[in-house]
């Protein structure tokens, strides 16, 4: 068995959804489980919708209409005529969530709303796919992926509950996936009350792993509009190279700084069960990508990754007194009650220092409480993280392009550098 993921890039539009089809139809005598993500850009406007909706904002309606009117247009492309057959599960999908934006009960819990009404990207994208493939001769099973990937209620970043879904999708999707070719989604799960919820934005390679290991596959494919991982992103810096091996934990390390072609959490189980990762380009399907194995050479170039909207807090004692374990302990604690991760950190004798995502409305909560417990945080804004593995001697010099560089950390095989722009 095979598992493929397409993102969102891969169906953005009705000659996406062909050439997507295409690729799966040269699958479809063998065993194989595909994960769509939603068309194009269609999560981030239903996180518009969300917004609109929870402040109660007469836009919401329009926003919505804009969604339902882009995946009308492509429907009418791609089944013209004969749309209106295969249009009704979706037409039913719209409706759903016309209902649930004029639902007063559930605007109380931002993020339970989010997961609510964003998880329908995923539904309205799938429907679409199976009902084309049908349309093509292709048959297929949709499932709705809330039944088998079973998470705890952690709304937006829902933790997924192995034992659970392990013996569901073993149990009840197995011998379903053994027969037919099975259409599903990326990115949500079934919360502990039976409601949606979702795994993080860009989850969907996640789900694919999950699967894959449960469902013991041979191999998982992630099709993207990339060639595969690429050694520094193509936008940002010259004379790229496509990595065609890479080992699950250099997969990990660079996930887990940024490279944004693999979800951070997709390597893990796969890595567990020795199954490998594919990254390929659907728009070159016969190329060869970049292979994730344990087999494979260590990395043989040196890999860039760019971090940008960044921010550091600067924390020191009100006092200017040594900053010791006991602070140390209050401001480790308050990062992991307002999850909030810190790429880098360093501790001097009178300063604590992180770098961070810059999200307000994560590190304004945080600030205020570690300045209740009589710390002072300093701001500095403006800030680049980059990331280089198998550092070059002149990677520093490199990295001065980008701006100022106001700290840096060598760690093994990595250097990490802060930079003000
Ligand atoms: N559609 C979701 C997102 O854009 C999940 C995914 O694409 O992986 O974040
Ligand atoms: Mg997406």
């Amino acid at each position: 068995m095979k598992i493929y993921k397409f993102g969102g890039a891969s169906v953005k539009d009705a000659e996406g959804v062909r050439n997507v089809a295409n690729i799966i139809s040269q699958e479809k005598n063998n065993e194989i489980l595909v994960v769509i993500s939603a068309m194009g850009k269609t999560t981030n406007a239903l996180e518009t919708l969300v917004n609109a909706t929870f402040k109660n904002e007469k836009s919401a309606s329009d926003v919505l209409q804009a969604i339902i009117q882009s995946h009308n247009e492509l429907l009418a492309e791609l089944f013209q005529e004969n749309a209106f057959i295969w249009i009704n599960e979706v037409r039913n999908l719209f409706l759903e969530l016309e209902c649930l934006i004029d639902n007063e009960n559930l605007k109380d819990d931002y993020d339970f709303l989010y997961d609510q009404i964003v998880s329908y990207g995923e539904l309205i994208s799938t429907r679409i796919v199976s009902a084309y493939l049908i349309s093509q001769n292709i048959q297929n099973q949709w499932i709705d992926a809330r039944n088998f990937i079973i998470t705890d209620s952690r709304y937006r970043d829902a933790k997924v509950q192995w034992e659970e879904t392990e013996k569901v999708v073993s149990n009840r999707l197995k011998p379903l996936s053994a027969k037919n070719l099975i259409i599903t989604q990326g990115f949500i799960g079934k919360g502990e009350k039976g409601e949606t919820t979702t795994l993080g934005r860009e989850g969907s390679d996640y789900s694919a792993a999950i699967f894959g290991k449960i469902l013991g596959a041979e191999s998982v494919t992630i099709w993207k509009d990339v060639a595969g991982v690429m050694n520094a992103d193509p936008k940002k810096f010259d004379n790229t190279v496509l990595i065609s091996e890479l080992s699950y934990n250099d997969a990990i390390e660079l996930a887990y700084y940024g490279a944004s072609v693999i979800h951070p959490k997709t390597i893990q189980p796969l890595k567990a069960s020795n199954i490998p990762l594919f990254v390929k380009s659907f728009l070159n399907p016969s190329e060869p990508g970049t292979k994730v194995s344990d087999d494979s050479q260590p990395l043989s170039v040196p890999c860039k990754i760019h971090k940008s909207n960044q921010i550091m807090l600067e924390i020191s004692t009100k006092d200017f007194n040594f900053i010791v374990e006991e602070h140390l302990k209050q401001i480790f604690e308050a990062l992991s009650q307002y999850k909030v991760r810190a790429h880098i950190m360093q501790n001097s004798a009178i300063h604590f220092r992180c770098v961070i995502d810059n999200k307000e409305n994560k590190h304004m909560p945080l600030i205020e409480h570690l300045g209740s417990m009589g710390l002072n945080i300093h701001i500095i804004e403006n800030l680049d993280l980059l990331s280089v593995y198998q550092p070059i001697e002149s990677s520093r010099d490199e990295m001065k392009q980008f701006g100022n560089i106001i700290m840096q950390q060598n760690m093994g095989n990595a250097a990490h550098y802060v930079i003000q722009k």
